[in-house]
């Protein structure tokens, strides 16, 4: 026997898109279905991630609290952990001979969120890249820039929030020396098919005190350092491992940080 629409139903006037076909016998008939229904999606329902008052998410992963440096190792067996003022850990800077060491993560990290507080000495010294120069490196190898760059000119694909050589930031949102400032960035690793090619470039989205400077930029490999500084073009993508330690670099200037919390993200599929 057919089913009775309630006249409410109907008055409700959901223009239903659904319309019933005669059911086998046995099979309740299919129910008028809202329109706006089928575009709604229930699940999977998004994990709860609290936000409290130090604007930590509840998922991070604390890389830097101010009471220790547990996170870190330097990136030389001979080299020696910065030092902590004052809540904030401090770049020892390296002298020459002596080549600059790095600090690392000692967890890997592949697809994150970052958010990180950095500060350039109040008497910073020396200008151009010589100015406060430290940096963000994501797996080690894509740097976006920490410099002097409120009252500091040089190349701007090397100035602050710049991703280094690659991409200038789109707005200069420095603050004075002496002063904190912040990043947060969205950093998605590249992907490598198993025989080396790259599938997809790693990409950044970057906001230097809340400020946008990188929208979803298509890196073009790993920013010049190391033995890749003094090339006269940009080195390449080289396959290597989904996950990889974050990196702080020492720029033998004593660039402070405080704050550094990062959130591994997954993406879904074919995002
Ligand atoms: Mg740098």
């Amino acid at each position: 026997m057919p089913r009775k629409i309630p006249a409410l139903v109907v008055a409700a006037a959901f223009h239903a898109v659904a319309v019933a076909q005669p059911a086998p016998t046995g099979t309740p008939p299919p129910r008028a279905v809202a329109p706006e229904k089928l575009t709604e999606v229930w699940s999977p329902v998004p994990p709860v991630v609290t936000v409290p008052a130090s604007g930590i998410p509840s998922d991070a992963i604390v890389l830097f609290d101010g009471s220790n440096l547990d996170a870190w190792k330097p990136v030389r067996a001979d080299g020696q952990l910065w030092k902590i003022v004052d809540g904030a850990m401090v770049i020892v800077p390296s002298r020459a001979p002596t080549p600059p060491c790095d600090l690392q993560t000692k967890q890997a990290f592949g697809d994150v969120q970052l958010h990180l507080e950095w500060r350039i000495p109040a008497d910073v010294k020396g200008s151009g890249q010589d100015r406060g120069n430290s940096g963000v490196f994501f797996m080690g190898l894509y740097e976006i820039q920490i410099l002097e760059s409120h009252d500091n000119q040089t190349y701007v694909n090397g100035q602050a929030a710049s991703i280094y050589k690659e991409h200038a930031p789109l707005v200069n949102a420095s603050r004075s020396p002496g002063e904190w400032q912040s990043y947060d960035a969205v950093f998605l690793a590249p992907r490598f098919a198993d025989d080396g090619r790259l599938l997809r470039p790693a990409r950044i989205t970057a906001f230097h005190n809340g400020v946008l400077v990188q929208h979803d930029v298509a890196l073009t490999g790993p920013t010049p350092n190391g033995s890749t500084f003094h090339q006269p073009t940009l080195p390449p993508y080289a396959a290597h491992p989904a996950k990889l330690p974050l990196l702080l670099q020492d720029h033998r200037s004593p660039v402070s940080f405080r704050n550094i919390w990062v959130r591994p993200i997954e993406l879904p599929v074919g995002k």
